[in-house]
């Protein structure tokens, strides 16, 4: 589904945030990219998105060349991936519900099927009674909540999180690790980037570790 060939990026500037990194993520692979503040887990992520271009290198996502993609095409990219980002970019005056529904309206929904969605978005998250709230009535775990259903609610095949349980207490942070379970049994392929290796040490998942842009000793498994 996600391959890495050799990638390496340098930013304007000069600061080296990957270097020569290999891997591969199977379609339907859930798996944690550890490291410290400034490792490139970020980075890595973006350029699997189309955020960032890489300066070496190839990544591929489900068979296409994401470095060599053109601008126009990025946003047929994006349509297959959902971000859930640390602090959940949720719009402030806008209900949970219509925050939801932003995705469909930009894809085109219809009215009706905007309505489906959006509602069973919610609803995978546990936050069906709270659709008419504005995000600063909700909790913290409530917000990032709403910030997954946005990510899935067009059903990508893949999502990405970057510290999404950086501002968050452990039983929150478990609760949301429980969703990208799911949604990972379901199929949807996940990568999420985190520095809290407890919240991941229960189990024997998947882990890329970073180290200075470099994915240190190949594959591990944590737990
Ligand atoms: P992490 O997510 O692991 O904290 P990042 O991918 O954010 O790491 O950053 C990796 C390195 O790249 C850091 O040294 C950071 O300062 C640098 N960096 C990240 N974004 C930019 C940018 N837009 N411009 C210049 N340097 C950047
Ligand atoms: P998955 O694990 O989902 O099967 P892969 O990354 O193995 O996805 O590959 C999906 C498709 O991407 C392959 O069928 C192939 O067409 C293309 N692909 C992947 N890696 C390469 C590569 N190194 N060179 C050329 N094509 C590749």
């Amino acid at each position: 589904m996600i391959r890495f060939e050799q990638v390496s990026k340098a930013y304007l500037g000069g600061q080296q945030a990957l270097q020569g990194v290999n891997f591969h993520l199977q379609q339907a692979e859930m798996a944690f990219l550890t490291g410290h503040s400034g490792a490139g887990k970020s980075t890595l992520l973006k350029l699997i998105c189309g955020i960032e271009r890489p300066s070496a290198g190839h990544i591929w996502f489900s068979g296409h060349d994401v470095s060599r993609l053109k601008h126009a095409e990025v946003p047929f990219l994006r349509r297959q991936i959902g971000m859930i980002f640390q602090d959940h970019n949720l719009l402030p005056d806008r209900t949970a519900y219509d925050n939801v529904s932003l995705p469909l309206i930009i894809s085109g929904a219809s009215p009706e099927e905007i309505r489906r969605r959006a509602s069973a978005a919610l609803d995978k998250v546990g936050l069906l009674d709270k659709a008419k709230c504005l995000p600063i009535q909700l909790s913290g775990g409530e917000q990032q909540r709403v910030g997954i259903a946005r990510a899935v609610v067009n059903k990508p095949a893949v999502l990405l999180a970057d510290e999404p349980t950086g501002n968050l207490d452990n039983e929150l942070s478990a609760g949301i690790l429980r969703l990208f379970e799911e949604f990972n049994r379901a199929g949807v392929t996940v990568l999420m980037a985190t520095h809290d290796t407890g919240l991941i040490a229960s189990r024997s998942y998947r882990v890329l570790t970073l180290s200075q842009g470099r994915l240190s000793g190949g594959d591990s498994y944590a737990g």
